[in-house]
């Protein structure tokens, strides 16, 4: 018989593109920071911009103790988080096969309220270094006070999906001949210079943590006019 969790998270158009791997699954949340979580608050259903960590098979989510999701999600609420990076944008012939490239991540899962502390330190830990790398090393860890004020969810991954598309555009053949540019214009998250807080701060090198994430985010602007790398 049929697992009807597993048809839940079932791709059916483009079967060929989907990927239920968990390791393909881990480099594409990996690969984000940001994602949406999709909950029903009294009936309706809700979609919310967040970060995340994730810690093995779990995501984690933090955030203020007044925020509305994190009271929603307290008790164990089915969510569904999606993850999408954009990798390019699809220029056909026509335009019924106008498409994006992409690479996405569809998670199901029932949230549920950490209090262990050890547990509250990991997944901030996480969701920290998920931000920036290495950063959970040199900025001031939580104090009493912000522990008391900040709300984190766990959310085991339960089932997920991870739908991949890439390449040139599908056109039909009878389009072929059709005088229209098509192709990909290539899209990436790329980081641009480091600003430094000027204001009230003691100016401090840029760390390499910092330099070495810019480096990973291929800044087009540092190859583009030999300027010299951040560090
Ligand atoms: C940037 C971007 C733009 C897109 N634009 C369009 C568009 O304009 N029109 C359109 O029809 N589709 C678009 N898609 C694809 C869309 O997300 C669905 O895959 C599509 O609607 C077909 O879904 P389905 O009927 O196979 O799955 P459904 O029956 O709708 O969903 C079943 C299950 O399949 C899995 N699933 C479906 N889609 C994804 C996905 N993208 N990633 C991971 N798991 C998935 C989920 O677990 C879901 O619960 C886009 C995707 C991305 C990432």
């Amino acid at each position: 018989m049929a697992d009807p969790r597993a048809e839940r998270s079932r791709v059916h158009r483009h079967p060929e593109r989907a990927d239920y791997d968990r390791q393909t699954l881990y480099r594409v949340l990996d690969a984000a920071a940001t994602g949406h979580v999709g909950f029903v608050r009294r009936g309706e259903p809700v979609v919310l911009p967040t970060v995340y960590g994730r810690r093995g098979d779990v995501l984690y989510l933090h955030g203020s103790r007044a925020a509305g999701m994190f009271g929603d999600l307290a008790g164990g609420a089915a969510v569904c988080v999606t993850v999408t990076l954009t990798d390019g944008i699809v220029l056909a012939a026509s335009v019924y096969n106008h498409s994006m490239n992409y690479r996405s991540a569809v998670v199901f899962g029932h949230a549920d309220l950490v209090v262990d502390p050890d547990e509250v330190m990991l997944a901030l830990q996480a969701v920290t270094e998920q931000i920036m790398p290495g950063r959970w090393q040199e900025a001031r860890p939580p104090n009493r006070a912000e522990l008391r004020a900040t709300r984190v969810m766990r959310v085991p991954i339960e089932e997920a999906s991870v739908k991949i598309r890439s390449g040139p555009p599908q056109d039909a053949v009878r389009d072929a001949a059709l005088s229209v540019w098509t192709g990909v214009v290539p899209l990436s998250l790329t980081a641009g210079p480091p600003e430094a807080q000027r204001t009230g701060r003691r100016a401090l090198p840029l760390p390499r943590y910092v330099a070495d994430y810019v480096r990973r985010a291929a800044a087009p602007w540092a190859a583009a006019d030999g300027a010299a790398s951040p560090d």
